[in-house]
């Protein structure tokens, strides 16, 4: 299928300019004013067209807990989340859906789902998700999230023994269920992709990341994984290596080009140089930062170091939603706080490439992603410039990073094909979507979590804190 977008504004340099975008087929083969048309004519007057962002890290599943944990750090809150995680391949499907309708009509063309697994059903759960993202169109990057200790691991010791219990399923039966899901579902061409996705040096052997390198060079599977979320988690560092996280991941191999890694809210100088030259890529997830009290990532400084940069929305039940453009907002601005020198803060185009161009380098794929580029995919958006909110017409980048944009993604294509044609997501019955999501769910504001109430004295003792516990469980 050919198309040409006509008179839309495109960023260059520090300006814009008005032209006509050829698409043929998969990619972008032209841009140049006046340009003959080839194909369907699509009207780009008052419309800004952007490479798409990639929503570099999430858990679709949350979707079913967002708005309902209470404020409480990382370390309890997944206590939580666990003892009330989806069982049922339908809530997969649906929440799959859903984040991957958000992401797009929040300027996201690609989605990296770090899925959580229902126990018994793995294969079922990657299966569910594949079907759902190929069924919306949505550039697929399943992470299965995968470990092999049991959570009470996940806290330091603080110098009492603790006996952690053992993990559902062996590293050997983990690895074999990944490989069998890249066998089954890893189809780059086709937009759907399979990555390794430990979840983390908190909850992972040195075994499981080595089966994981293993995998991702047999395979050239991309990898991926949480680092230093939380303070707890540096702690935990220091008392399983010796060591910080990020000097262990990249003594056992972990680190590289092709690898992302998930908020990186503790890294001093020294791991910051690491990343740079390993060309490992951070993906900064700010609502949840902020929402679970984990720290502000330092990101200006990873910028100064070279390090690249991405955006995630991260699970909904740590932001509550999937609002990319929310997260690239707080993202740029947040960071003006840390830095008293104006000259490096993030400017919105900076915002715009790091979230595009930057999420695709975190990928290995800023070869055919992320920019509007001749013969690059075309993974693009196009936004509404005469919607209430970005109006009065002044700088369209920065009415879309700063402003609170509303329904402003006019059309979206992926791999050259439709996803979201006037406003409206093309292969997904919104209405039906958000029946399905209402009747498979209830008001509820007070639950109770045995499994916090098991670990909130530990953590509290651990991390300094008073012996008193919130009565929260
Ligand atoms: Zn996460």
């Amino acid at each position: 299928m050919s198309f040409t977008i006509q008179n839309v504004l495109i960023p260059v340099d520090r300006a814009y300019e008005t032209v006509d975008v050829q698409i043929e087929g998969d990619r972008i083969a032209a841009i140049a004013p006046h340009l003959e048309p080839v194909g369907t004519l699509i009207d780009g007057r008052n419309k800004l067209l952007l490479p798409g962002f990639v929503n570099a890290h999430t858990h679709s599943s949350e979707m079913w807990q967002r708005g309902m944990i209470p404020p409480v750090p990382l370390e309890l809150w997944i206590a939580e989340l666990y003892d009330f995680t989806p069982l049922e391949l339908e809530q997969v499907y649906l929440s799959a859906i859903g984040t991957a309708v958000e992401t797009l009509l929040s300027g996201g063309t690609s989605v990296v789902d770090h899925l959580v697994l229902i126990p018994g059903q793995e294969l079922a759960t990657i299966a569910t998700a594949v079907r759902a993202y190929r069924q919306v169109g949505i550039r697929a990057f399943v992470a299965p999230l995968i470990q092999d200790e049991a959570l009470a691991a996940s806290l330091p010791n603080g110098g009492i023994e603790r006996e952690h219990g053992d993990y559902v399923r062996s590293t050997a039966a983990t690895l074999a269920l990944i490989e069998e899901a890249v066998n089954q579902f890893h189809r780059p061409d086709e937009g759907v992709n399979i990555l390794v996705a430990p979840t983390g040096i908190q909850l992972c052997s040195d075994a499981l990341f080595a089966g994981c390198i293993e995998l991702s060079d047999r395979y050239n599977l991309c990898r991926h994984a949480h680092l230093s979320e939380t303070r707890a988690q540096k702690l935990l560092a220091q008392e399983k290596y010796g060591r910080s996280a990020v000097e262990h991941l990249k003594q056992i191999g972990f680190l590289s080009d092709r690898t992302s890694l998930a908020h990186c809210v503790w890294l001093d100088d020294a791991d910051i140089e690491i990343m740079a030259a390993t060309k490992s890529t951070v993906v900064h997830n700010p609502l949840s930062n902020l929402r679970l009290g984990s720290g502000i990532a330092p990101i200006l400084r990873y910028r100064q170091a070279g390090v690249n940069v991405s955006f995630g929305c991260d699970g909904s039940a740590s932001n509550d939603s999937q609002d990319l453009l929310e997260a690239i907002k707080i993202g740029s601005i947040l960071h003006n706080t840390t830095d008293f020198d104006y000259q490096n803060w993030i400017t919105p185009r900076q915002a715009i490439e790091m979230a595009s161009l930057g999420g695709a380098m975190g990928l290995n794929l800023n070869d055919q992603l992320g920019s509007l580029t001749v013969g690059k995919k075309a993974d693009l958006v196009l936004y509404d410039l005469m919607n209430l909110s970005l109006l009065p017409r002044t700088d369209p980048i920065g009415l879309l990073v700063l402003g609170r944009p509303v329904n402003v993604v006019d059309h979206a294509w992926v791999n050259g094909q439709s996803v979201v044609a006037n406003n409206t997501v093309c292969n997904v019955d919104v209405n039906q979507l958000k029946q399905e999501l209402f009747n498979q769910s209830q008001w509820n504001a007070k639950r109770q979590a045995p499994t916090v109430a098991q670990l909130e004295a530990h953590y509290r003792s651990v991390m300094g804190l008073s012996e008193s516990t919130l009565g929260y469980s």
